[in-house]
């Protein structure tokens, strides 16, 4: 059993360097066959970085996108993410620049995991360095500082040819934030979801739905809102401290305007909304609970 599988290893070892050799150091990323359509985007350019220790080989196909904020500046996040510091190894598939004409730059290829989720869960899904893709943004802060313009059109050029090449789900694209609870706060307040979501990536309520739940007047109680973030895919620690860190997650993805972990009607309405339109059966379940 083990000769075949290092065939394969050798095998790809050599189609990996010959690659290197012929793809240059500026690439188009080639149109794939699993893209549903055409992209809306054009001109996306991927630059072939350093490469990085920081991966493993894919066990598991790709079902997430996870984006962060890098909390420091290029050529240190450069550093960092090339994997050397065997105690601290981390890589990630691309990085996005902060120069006033951004860049991506790959540095994992999309064949391997990257370590970039580290501890992290959603659903019932734990470890997403498997299953997933990340970018790294360079951002000090994302929870203080915005996304310029320039870097946030690459950014939604990059996730809309990622989703679409291996149909990632609306609710599967996320913030680190969200899958490390209480452990991350990355990409961070001031990422423009709601403009990722207008252009068709990712989750994000209907708005009538949101206005219909506040008329309603959610259930604010505790156990309520902890099975709806439940539900939606965050998993939490027992106890209120547990549910307050949940909720300042998802209010940091969803409703970024205050994000205290404090269960209030807007966050409740926004929540059940966003369950309503991407998982209703689950929503069912928990709206009518006896
Ligand atoms: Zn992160």
């Amino acid at each position: 059993m083990n000769a075949p599988i290092r065939s394969y290893c050798q095998i790809g070892l050599l189609v990996g360097v010959f690659s290197l050799f012929f793809t240059g150091c500026a690439t188009q990323p080639k149109p794939e066959p699993k893209s549903p359509t055409e992209s809306k985007f054009t001109g996306l350019r991927i630059e072939q970085g350093p490469g990085s220790l920081g991966s493993e080989p894919r066990k598991s196909p790709v079902t997430y996108l996870v984006l962060h904020h890098t909390a420091g500046s290029l050529p240190s996040s450069l550093d960092i993410l090339q994997g050397k510091d065997p105690k601290h190894k981390v890589g990630i598939h691309y990085l996005v620049t902060d120069e006033p004409k951004p860049r991506v730059i790959r540095l994992v290829p999309e064949h391997l995991a990257a370590y970039h989720a580290g501890k992290s869960a959603w659903a019932k899904d734990v470890g997403l360095n498997q299953g997933s893709i990340g970018i790294e943004i360079i951002n000090y802060d994302g929870n203080v500082y915005p996304y310029s313009d320039a870097q946030a059109a690459i950014i939604f050029a990059l996730c809309d040819e990622i989703v679409r090449r291996h149909d990632i789900k609306p609710w599967n694209v996320l913030a680190h934030s969200d899958i490390a609870v209480g452990r991350k706060v990355d990409p961070g307040s001031k990422f423009p979801w709601a403009k990722l979501a207008s252009l068709g990536i990712g989750a994000w309520p209907l708005p009538n739905e949101v206005a219909d739940n506040l008329r309603k007047k959610p259930n604010l109680t505790p156990n309520h809102v902890r099975s709806l973030l439940s539900a939606y895919g965050y998993v939490l620690e027992p106890g209120d401290a547990g549910l307050k860190l949940g909720l300042e997650a998802f209010q940091r993805h969803f409703r970024p305007s205050k994000v205290d972990g404090l269960i209030d009607h807007e966050s409740v309405a926004i929540l059940e909304a966003l369950l309503r339109r991407y998982q209703p059966a689950a929503y069912r379940a928990v709206r009518f609970k006896p």
